[in-house]
């Protein structure tokens, strides 16, 4: 038997790289009753585990330890996607792919696909869910601009029962929402937009996979019939602590032909609402610039949907 060399002395920089997750007890909700019990049980000390890209990342890293997990997969109707009397209903954890498979994500909701298509890598986006993607209030995170220019409302669920908040409403910081430690996200709910109606995600990221946002703008009008805008959102992610609506957009849009003049005006509105910052991807000058040429690529996108 050949003899083994002697195991190294770890030094603290090695000590830092090892990722385990610390000791913990997991719980499994078979119902919102349960779930949110507990939740309220097990507060402040319990995260919700839905598909566990983001939460487990963090408790190798010791980003945020808990002592409690609570997964809800047995809940009914909390996955899938479906088509109701006045827009989408998207189960909080449909997972990225069944997103980006749906036959239900095409025509108004086709930016929907913009993005899922574009996140992460496979086995990230089989296992990540838009409810993670939400809840996670990551600030380049790719679904919260898109669900924000679509007037998505996030359904809660509380033992005190339902609540829908605006998606533009919900995320109030990096990693921080409205949603208080004994609520869950159920749903997001899609409304059916009007005719001639269009929208389109563009996003930039260092590589063509598996590489976060640097910069992404939704954007998405309404025609009037004779082609000009009839109202216009525009919402920037990955360049402020949270996805950005830009103000009045719908205002100096509106009435005008998307020309090369209004697009100018829509691009220097983007980037004055953007509050980028510089860090190993980009200099927040570079991310101000992409955001105008993005939001000039999503607006006339947009276009060309809602002219069909
Ligand atoms: C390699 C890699 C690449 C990535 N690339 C991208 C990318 O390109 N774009 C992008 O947007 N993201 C990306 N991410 C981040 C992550 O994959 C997504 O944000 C994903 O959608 C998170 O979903 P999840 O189901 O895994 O969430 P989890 O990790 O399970 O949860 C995330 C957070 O949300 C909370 N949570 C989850 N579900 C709910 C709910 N229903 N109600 C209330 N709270 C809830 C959890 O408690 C936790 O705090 C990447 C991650 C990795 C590891």
């Amino acid at each position: 038997m050949g003899r083994r060399s002697p195991t190294p002395a770890r030094g603290p920089k090695q000590e830092n790289l090892i990722m385990h997750i610390p000791t913990l007890e997991l719980h499994e909700a078979a119902s919102f009753e349960d779930a949110t019990a507990l939740l309220a049980q097990f507060s402040p000390d319990v995260r919700l585990l839905a598909g566990g890209t983001d939460v487990l990342v963090d408790l190798k890293t010791g980003g945020s330890g808990v002592g409690h997990l609570v997964t809800f997969s047995r809940i009914e109707t909390i996955s899938g996607i479906s088509e109701e009397a006045d827009g989408l209903r998207i189960g909080a954890l449909t997972t990225i792919t069944e997103i980006d498979d749906s036959p239900l994500i095409s025509g108004p909701y086709e930016m929907l696909r913009d993005a899922a298509s574009q996140m992460a890598t496979l086995q990230i986006r089989n296992t990540a869910t838009i409810g993670g993607n939400i809840a996670g209030a990551n600030p380049c995170a790719d679904l919260p601009p898109v669900l924000m220019v679509l007037n998505a409302t996030a359904v809660v669920i509380s033992a005190d029962g339902q609540r829908d908040v605006p998606l533009q409403e919900l995320i109030t910081g990096p990693r921080e929402t409205l949603l208080a430690q004994n609520e869950l996200l159920a749903a997001v709910l899609v409304p059916r937009p009007p005719a001639r109606f269009g929208a389109a995600y563009a996003r930039f990221g260092l590589r063509n996979g598996n590489a976060i946002a640097v910069a992404s703008v939704a954007a998405s009008l309404t025609l009037k019939d004779d082609g000009t805008v009839h109202n216009a959102h525009i919402a920037l992610g990955a360049v402020a602590p949270v996805p950005t609506l830009v103000a009045a957009a719908d205002l100096w849009l509106e009435g005008r032909d998307l020309n090369g003049d209004a697009l100018d005006e829509a691009a220097r509105a983007a980037m004055g609402a953007a509050e980028p910052i510089s860090d190993l991807r980009a200099s927040a000058d570079y991310r101000r610039e992409l955001v105008g040429v993005l939001t000039k690529r999503a607006l006339t996108a947009a276009e060309q949907r809602a002219k069909g």
